[in-house]
C-alpha cells in the first residue's frame, strides 16, 4: 500500500517521530505531526493512526493471484482474483488489462460478493406447473427435463419452408437470451448448440 506522502505504509522517519512523541500526548497530534513531519497535506503518514499501520490488507496475505476478466458486460475489464486456502479472497482491477488499465465500475468491484455471497444459488431448484414453491432437483433430472422439452419444441415448431416456398430450416419456438455472467465459453457453447438445433433467436443482455 502506498500513502499519498509516496512511502509505503508511511514515511519511516514520521514512524518514528510519532513512537518517540507518543500518539496519547499532545505531540503525537495529528495536526503537529503534519507541520513537523513531510507529510504537508496531511493525508498520509500524519493521519495514519497505530491502528490502521498494523493492519494488513487480505490481499498481502493472499496464496496466489489469477488474472481474469470480469464476468458482467461486454467491456470486458481485467481483474486480478486473490485466492486463498482455494478460496476467493478479494477482487481487484488488473493495471496489465490494456482494456480497463485497473479500473473496475463499481458493480465489477463488487464481483467477489457475487461469489461469496452467502444467498447465492448452487442447488437446482424447479417450479412444477401450477406449483407455489420451489423444489430441488438433482442436476440429472433437470437436464433430461430440459432435452425433453428442447427436442418436442422443435418437433412442433419447426418449419422447413416459408409459405412462397423459400428454405427456411429453422424453429421459432426456441429462443436464447444469455446474461452478464456467461464467460465467454460458455456463450460460444449456447450460441453453437441453438444455432446447430435451428433456433435463429440468440441474444445477451451483455454488449456494447
Ligand atoms: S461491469 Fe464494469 S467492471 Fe465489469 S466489464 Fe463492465 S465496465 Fe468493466
Amino acid at each position: 500500500m502506498h500513502l499519498p506522502d509516496g512511502s509505503p505504509n508511511g514515511d519511516g522517519s514520521r514512524r518514528s517521530l510519532r513512537s518517540t512523541l507518543g500518539e496519547s500526548t499532545l505531540l503525537g497530534w495529528p495536526v503537529l505531526r503534519q507541520f513537523l513531519g513531510r507529510d504537508s497535506t496531511g493525508r498520509g503518514s500524519a493521519v495514519t493512526s497505530a491502528r490502521t499501520q498494523a493492519m494488513t490488507p487480505r490481499t498481502a496475505t493472499a496464496d496466489r493471484v489469477v488474472q481474469s476478466v470480469c464476468p458482467y458486460c461486454a467491456v470486458g475489464c481485467g481483474q486480478r482474483v486473490f485466492v486463498k486456502d482455494e478460496k476467493v479472497i478479494q477482487i481487484e482491477g488488473d493495471p496489465d488489462s490494456p482494456v480497463s488499465r485497473g479500473r473496475l465500475c463499481p458493480k465489477g468491484s463488487a464481483s467477489e460478493q457475487l461469489i461469496n455471497s452467502p444467498m447465492r444459488q448452487t442447488a437446482m431448484l424447479y417450479r412444477r406447473p401450477h406449483g407455489t414453491e420451489w423444489e430441488p432437483l438433482d442436476l440429472e433430472t433437470a437436464t433430461d427435463m430440459i432435452a425433453d422439452r428442447m427436442v418436442d419444441t422443435r418437433n412442433r415448431t419447426w418449419q422447413d419452408t416459408d409459405d412462397q416456398g423459400r428454405k427456411l430450416n429453422r424453429t421459432m419456438g426456441i429462443a436464447g437470451l444469455g446474461g452478464a455472467t456467461l464467460d465467454n465459453e460458455e456463450n460460444y457453447l449456447i450460441k453453437k448448440l441453438f444455432t446447430a438445433i435451428g433456433a435463429v433467436q440468440i441474444e445477451n443482455q451483455a454488449r456494447i
